[in-house]
C-alpha cells in the first residue's frame, strides 16, 4: 500500500519507467536531428558511484564537430528523500554536469511528480557584480526564449517543466517517455552549448554572444535593467500543483484539437484570457493545449 509522501516509492516508480524506455538516441532539436546512438565508450563521472538508480542504462553518443559528445543520465537521491535526474556530458577530456531536473512531489495535487528546474546560468564575469548579474540574466532570457521557440514549456519565472509523472498510474501525463528523454537530453546539450565551458559548441546553433551593445559598456545604470524584467511576473506563473488539476479537468487532452500524449503531442497549460489582458491564474481561466496548438497561438499573438 502506498503511503502518503512516500518519495522513495514515487521516485522508484519513475526510475522503473525510465529503465524500461527504449530510446534510440536519435534526438530532434526543433527541425534539426542529431543522429546519436545508444551507449557510451567511457564511463562518465559518477559522483556517487554505485548509487545511480538508473544503473547507467541511459548513455548516448552524439557526433559533434570533429569529435563525439557522450551523454550520461543518472538519477540520485539528493538529500532528505529528494531525487534529481542529472545529465553529465563528456567530450575529449572535458566532462561535467550540464543540467539536472528535480523530481518535485506536489503533495497538494495527488502526489504527482513534477520534473522541473529553473533555467539559470552561474558563470563568472569580469567587472562588477551588477554587470555579471546582468549578463547572466540576459543569457537566461535568451535561453528561455530559444527553448520556448523550440516548443518547450517554460514559465514566466524561467522554470522549465519537462514532465508530469503520476506514480500511481505509473505514467507521464503530459508527454511520452521518449519525448521526455529527447527533451531532457536536448536541454542539457543546449545548456552546455550556452555555457560554453563544457568544451563543445553545436554547429546548428549560433554561438551565444553577450550582446554587449545592449549595455553601454559602463557599469552605471545597468544594474536595474535585468531586474525590471523579473518584476511582477509571479502572479502570472502557474503554480505546479494547479497544472495537474488543469490537465485532469481537460481529461488530459488538448482543448483545441483533442489530441493526447498518445497522439504524439506534449500537453501544456495556457491562460485562456491572457494574463497581459487581465486573465487570472486560476483553474477556470486555464486550459490544456498541446505544444503545437500552443505554439501557433503564441505566434498569432506575436504576429
Ligand atoms: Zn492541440
Amino acid at each position: 500500500m502506498k503511503k502518503q509522501n512516500d518519495y522513495y516509492y514515487d521516485a522508484r516508480q519513475f526510475a522503473s519507467i525510465l529503465k524500461q524506455a527504449e530510446f534510440s538516441g536519435k534526438i530532434s532539436i526543433g527541425k534539426f536531428f542529431l543522429p546519436g546512438k545508444k551507449g557510451v565508450s567511457d564511463s562518465i563521472q559518477y559522483n556517487q558511484a554505485g548509487l545511480d538508480i538508473l544503473d547507467n542504462l541511459h548513455g548516448y553518443t552524439f557526433p559533434i564537430q570533429d569529435g563525439e559528445l557522450q551523454v550520461s543520465l543518472q538519477l540520485y537521491e539528493n538529500v532528505n528523500n529528494h531525487y534529481r535526474l542529472f545529465c553529465y556530458t563528456k567530450i575529449d577530456k572535458k566532462q561535467g554536469m550540464t543540467f539536472s531536473v528535480n523530481l518535485t512531489t506536489e503533495k497538494e495535487s495527488d502526489n504527482v511528480i513534477y520534473l522541473t528546474q529553473k533555467l539559470k546560468f552561474a558563470e563568472q564575469y569580469q567587472g562588477s557584480s551588477q554587470l555579471a548579474q546582468a549578463h547572466r540574466r540576459q543569457k537566461q532570457i535568451v535561453f528561455c526564449d530559444l527553448l520556448k521557440k523550440l516548443g518547450f514549456d517554460v514559465t514566466e519565472n524561467s522554470d522549465l517543466i519537462l514532465g508530469i509523472f503520476d506514480p500511481v498510474e505509473k505514467q507521464l501525463v503530459n508527454t511520452s517517455i521518449d519525448k521526455f528523454l529527447n527533451d531532457f537530453i536536448v536541454v542539457s546539450i543546449l545548456k552546455g552549448h550556452f555555457q560554453g565551458n563544457k568544451g563543445y559548441q553545436l554547429e546548428i546553433l549560433p554561438t551565444y554572444n553577450k550582446l554587449d551593445y545592449i549595455f553601454t559598456g559602463k557599469d552605471e545604470g545597468i544594474a536595474d535593467l535585468p531586474l525590471k524584467l523579473v518584476a511582477n511576473k509571479s502572479k502570472r506563473a502557474i503554480p505546479l500543483g494547479l497544472r495537474y488539476k488543469v490537465l485532469k479537468k481537460d481529461a488530459f487532452k488538448c482543448v483545441a484539437c483533442g489530441r493526447s500524449v498518445n497522439d504524439g503531442v506534449k500537453l501544456q497549460i495556457d491562460h485562456k484570457i491572457p494574463f497581459s489582458l487581465g486573465g487570472l491564474t486560476e483553474l477556470n481561466n486555464l486550459q490544456t493545449l498541446c505544444n503545437e496548438c500552443n505554439l501557433s497561438k503564441s505566434n498569432r499573438f506575436i504576429d
